[in-house]
């Protein structure tokens, strides 16, 4: 069967309520109905109820942009598998690079950027991913090599590692199911996205490495999106690849014009492209 693309929007820490639910208003009438593509957004947890409100039975799906790998109990300040499916999530954010502690150690970031503070790894990941699929939620599980990781020629290696890793014991019918985020973390929020046919090319390793863990029907199945500084002047080509399976949207996303034009160039790509 051929892969529906799936465009979906990380708003990050962006939008009080009252600004996501206008957003949502806005961009409902712009994708609805598209043909050959999926749409989810992913607002703050403080926003995800009253974006579902708004959505009602709009064929925009909901997603989160993290959680915890229990389902309840004594750990302060998180979100659970079992809240996001109560609140009508569809899809939840794994593995993030904002999240993974990848960056450097905590206490010394602190003082220089918080931003370094989040400690997710491949292990934790791992935990998150089969407590999602346990619960019926869709992983959208964020991979991709640093600049340095890059320059020393290592961007296959990590990508290929990090699939091992995040899928480890996860069934190939359960991958099959899902979708992995190639997100080059040089290219995220910079402007600078990945070179089309490159991010191809990283994203045919990524299924290479898929298939090589759980088979060809599963890797022919799962959806690999790119991430990383995605427009609406770069979609085209982007979607146009034929490994990629639609893009995990951050800055861009927050503009409901400039989002829907990546959702409608999706939309014609796939209505003219079979990939599979
Ligand atoms: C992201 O946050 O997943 C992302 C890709 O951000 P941006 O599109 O802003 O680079």
């Amino acid at each position: 069967m051929a892969r529906i693309p799936l465009i979906a929007g990380n708003w990050k820490m962006n939008k009080t309520i009252g600004e996501a639910v206008s957003l949502v208003r806005e961009l409902m009438p712009r994708v609805q109905g598209l043909p050959k593509v999926e749409v989810a957004v992913c607002p703050p947890a403080t926003a995800l109820s009253a974006v579902k409100q708004e959505l009602g039975q709009s064929r925009i799906a909901l997603g989160a942009q993290d959680m915890f790998w229990e389902d309840a109990g004594a750990f302060t300040g998180m979100v659970s598998p079992t809240m996001l499916v109560d609140i009508g999530c569809k899809y939840v954010i794994l593995g993030h690079s904002e999240r993974r502690g990848r960056f450097g150690r905590p206490d010394e970031a602190l003082s220089k950027d918080a931003r370094k503070v989040f400690g997710d790894t491949d292990a934790s990941v791992n935990l998150k991913v089969k407590a999602a699929l346990r619960h019926g939620l869709v992983p959208i599980m964020c991979i991709g090599e640093t600049l340095p990781e890059r320059e020393e020629g290592r961007t296959d290696q990590i990508v290929a590692q990090q699939v091992r890793a995040g899928l480890d014991g996860v069934g190939a019918e359960h991958i099959a199911g899902m979708v992995l985020a190639y997100e080059p973390v040089w290219a995220i929020g910079t402007g600078q996205a990945c070179d089309a046919a490159e991010a191809n090319r990283v994203i045919g390793v990524i299924r290479k490495a898929i298939e090589k863990l759980a088979g060809a029907e599963a890797a022919g199945s799962v959806r690999l999106q790119y991430g990383g500084s995605v427009t609406d002047a770069n979609a085209h080509d982007l979607m146009s690849q034929s490994e990629i399976d639609g893009a995990l949207v951050g800055g861009a996303s927050l503009d409901g014009p400039r989002f829907s034009q990546i959702v409608h160039a999706t939309s014609v790509i796939a209505s003219t492209m079979r990939k599979s």
